[in-house]
């Protein structure tokens, strides 16, 4: 991690703990993750695609994108939808430094954790490359899997997968290349997935590209299943 910046966390790290702390969505004096602003996040609802979870229209069956191209994942499911105060936690644990809001997103997780087909025996969450989680000094998705263990006493595992590449972000690419961008970037210790039902997590999924890239390493080697759990996603 550059000094400047490492000296910046230092320094917010010692002013954070001097200064209450203001929610990171509207800026009001109390928690890091106002009540108010975690009731204004719009909730994935019934009835939803029984496998990738995006919102339906219709009431039976699989949504249009899964019936067309099928995804490695036996099911992804989302706390809420991205935008509004759910991009500005997302926003706020990713690129300013504020790892603390990672606690109360885990607890919405953690209360709205979904009933899965079949129960998992790990959660993993998705690997940043080495380079970058020097440059943000934590990866986030491994901070909500570490609360959201804690609340609802799972298993997780940090060690089993990981990145052999570092690849551009997936912002401003389209569903192609997501998929290009992160296809072969994982590695995975066969010994510890063999046979396991594993709970991919990451802070937000868009095309699922990520989750499908971590998946399709995982089976194979060896996984039995695999499904995928985010804190937001884009709706539509
Ligand atoms: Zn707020
Ligand atoms: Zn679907």
């Amino acid at each position: 991690m550059p000094w400047r910046r490492r000296a910046r966390q230092f320094l917010d790290k010692a002013v954070n703990f001097f200064l209450p702390s203001v929610c990171v969505s509207c800026g009001r004096v109390g928690d890091v993750f106002c009540e108010s602003c975690q009731k204004s996040l719009t909730w994935f609802l019934d009835p939803l695609c029984p496998t990738c979870g995006r919102p339906l229209s219709h009431t039976a069956g699989r949504c249009a994108s899964c019936r067309l191209d099928a995804l490695p994942l036996q099911e992804i499911r989302a706390v809420c939808a991205f935008g509004g105060a759910a991009r500005d936690a997302i926003h706020a644990l990713k690129f300013e430094g504020m790892f603390a809001v990672a606690e109360p997103m885990a607890l919405l997780m953690s209360e709205r954790f979904p009933t899965w087909s079949q129960p998992c025996d790990f959660i993993i969450p998705i690997p940043l490359h080495p380079e970058r989680l020097r440059e943000r000094g934590y990866n986030q998705a491994g901070l909500l899997v570490r609360h959201l263990c804690q609340r609802i006493a799972a298993n997780y595992d940090e060690e089993s997968l990981w990145r052999t590449r570092h690849t551009r972000p997936q912002v401003g690419l389209d569903r192609v290349q997501r998929r290009q961008n992160v296809q072969g970037a994982f590695a995975v210790d066969r010994q510890r997935v063999a046979g396991q039902h594993v709970l991919l997590v990451d802070d937000v999924c868009t095309s699922g590209a990520t989750l499908a890239a971590a998946a399709e390493a995982l089976l194979e080697h060896g996984a039995a299943s695999v499904r995928g759990f985010c804190f937001a996603r884009p709706v539509g």
